[in-house]
């Protein structure tokens, strides 16, 4: 692929570029320039994509997980192939740097794998009975059904992946409407599926105002399960649809995740690991460490050698320099909610120690930002940024620190550097989060449940978690037919 591909939505097997709603520009958000159309499905065309899930459901449901595995394992291998084009499109789309993109594309490979082999390796379980009568209670699993599937742009290629190879290996079928700047990204991974023999109506593709047209999918009586990835505020209004219609829900919602860095801390290893992790991604990212608590003893140390890190990264466009640390933001919004926080920051309510500015040019860049010491009510520390901005409070009692850390409603992702083996133990226990890093600032992999708590959400992406999310839970208890 040398050009950014035609868009194509898929409903019930047919790529269809003609979309009956219209169409919108996509944007390259490192030079503001148009560089697709992408269709908008009309209220008829998604009637279609829900009734060939609906469909398909009830011969999918019904294949062999060896079966289901074979599929998604080509399509995991068809992905790492074309994953040079692939990471071509997600930077076009929303600015990631080129390794970034094809780490995350190695990573979805990798979550595909684990997830088909779940189809595999997933059984029930028996429970004994309390009657010599009855012979046998069996807990099965069975796919809850076909599933709508919202995600967002941050990570284009991983979260759609993630949602599609938990349901389709479960034995559900589903729609993916994925967010609406990033088409192209989702539109590559769906043709790894469909290439990879996936039968037609299993998977389906739609795009659109991800209002309307999610409102749509989740009210149609077929759908049995909606799985979203994005803002708290969307994911509960979503949710508010969902119960109404009885569905299952899945959301995985922002966070504001602290760090905690002990005076017993490697500071070193610190400084450098939570600069590097803070602005991948220009720091749009659910579990980016962003609220950084740091003991007194070793606060001015880790600002300087914080910030001076943060100056030193090299930003521009992903897309014609593969050496940038640091792209754009996705979308003109996410510079305005910069600059919210930025503006709201200084003064008595903290110090802007580096960055803090737009970057002006056609594109949506912002300067790494740190500030020192935000006021505890300040716009930083009481709202997900969702950028690249850093915010450093120092701490004299490590449970003060705690209480710091689980002081808002988000709880997806905590961290915490400590070279002390009980204030570790202390630690992993006492903060309020989905997932605890300490000393380490990775919480995702394939094989481990990735959610969130309180305003984060609730249920699990990854791990077996992530496939049963896809199922119901069922009883079969078998007496003997005389009594
Ligand atoms: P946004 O709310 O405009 O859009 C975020 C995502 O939600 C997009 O994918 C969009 O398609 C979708 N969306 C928006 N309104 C929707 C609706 N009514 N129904 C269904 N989907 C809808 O925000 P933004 O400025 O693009 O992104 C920043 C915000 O989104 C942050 O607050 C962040 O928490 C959240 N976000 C979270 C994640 C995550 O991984 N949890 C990823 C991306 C964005």
């Amino acid at each position: 692929m040398t050009s950014y591909p035609a868009l194509k939505m898929l409903i019930n097997g047919e790529w269809i570029a003609d979309g009956e709603a219209g169409s919108m520009d996509v944007v390259n958000p490192a030079t503001g320039q148009v560089i697709g159309q992408c269709p908008k499905a009309s209220p008829a065309q998604l009637d279609a994509a829900l009734a060939a899930a609906d469909t398909a459901f009830v011969t999918w449901s019904k294949t062999p997980g060896a079966e289901r595995y074979m599929i998604l394992r080509r399509a995991a291998e068809l992905l790492r192939e074309r994953a040079p084009d692939i990471a071509r499109a997600v930077t076009a789309e929303m600015g990631k740097p080129r390794a970034q993109a094809i780490g995350e594309i190695a990573a979805t490979g990798d979550v595909i794998d684990f997830l088909g082999e779940e189809a595999k390796r997933r059984g029930g379980r028996m429970i004994p009975p309390r009657s010599a009568s009855v012979i046998a209670q069996m807990v099965t699993h069975e796919p809850v059904g076909p599933c709508v599937l919202l995600t967002p742009w941050n990570f284009p290629v991983h979260l759609p992946a993630k949602k599609i190879a938990g349901a389709l290996a479960a034995g559900c079928t589903a729609i993916l409407k994925p967010a609406e700047n990033t088409p192209a990204s989702a539109q590559l991974l769906v043709e790894c599926f469909t290439d990879a023999g996936l039968p037609k109506g299993v998977l389906n593709l739609v795009f659109g105002d991800p209002g309307p047209v999610s409102e749509h999918l989740i009210a149609a009586p077929s759908v049995r399960k909606v799985s979203f990835t994005g803002s708290t505020a969307v994911g509960k209004h979503l949710g508010a649809l969902a119960a109404a219609g009885m569905k299952r829900f899945t959301p995985e919602l922002g966070g504001h995740a602290p760090v905690i860095v002990s005076k017993t801390a490697d500071l070193d290893r610190a400084v450098a690991a939570c600069a590097a992790t803070k602005f991948r991604n220009a720091g749009q990212v659910c579990v980016s460490p962003t609220r950084f608590l740091v003991a007194r003893e070793v606060y001015d140390k880790f600002v300087a050698e914080f910030a001076a890190r943060a100056g030193k990264l090299k930003i521009g466009d992903p897309g014609a320099d593969e050496s940038v640390d640091m792209g754009p933001l996705a979308h003109p919004r996410r510079i305005a909610a910069m600059e919210a926080v930025v503006a709201d920051a200084g003064g008595n309510r903290g110090e802007i120690v580096t960055g803090g500015s737009v970057i002006t040019g056609n594109g949506f860049f912002f300067q790494p930002t740190v500030i020192a010491n935000p006021a505890p009510d300040s716009r930083f520390m009481t709202e997900e940024p969702f950028g690249p901005i850093a915010g450093i409070v120092p701490f004299d009692a490590i449970e003060d620190a705690v209480q710091i850390a689980n002081s808002l409603r988000y709880g997806l992702a905590a961290y915490a550097f400590s070279s002390d083996l009980d204030e570790a133990h202390y630690l992993g226990r006492s903060l309020r989060a989905g997932m605890v890093g300490i000393n380490q600032l990775i919480v995702s992999s394939p094989e481990t449940p990735f959610g969130g708590v309180g305003d984060s959400g609730f249920g699990s992406e990854g791990g077996e978690e992530g496939y049963l999310a896809f199922t119901d839970t069922k009883l079969v208890i078998m007496a003997k037919a005389g009594g």
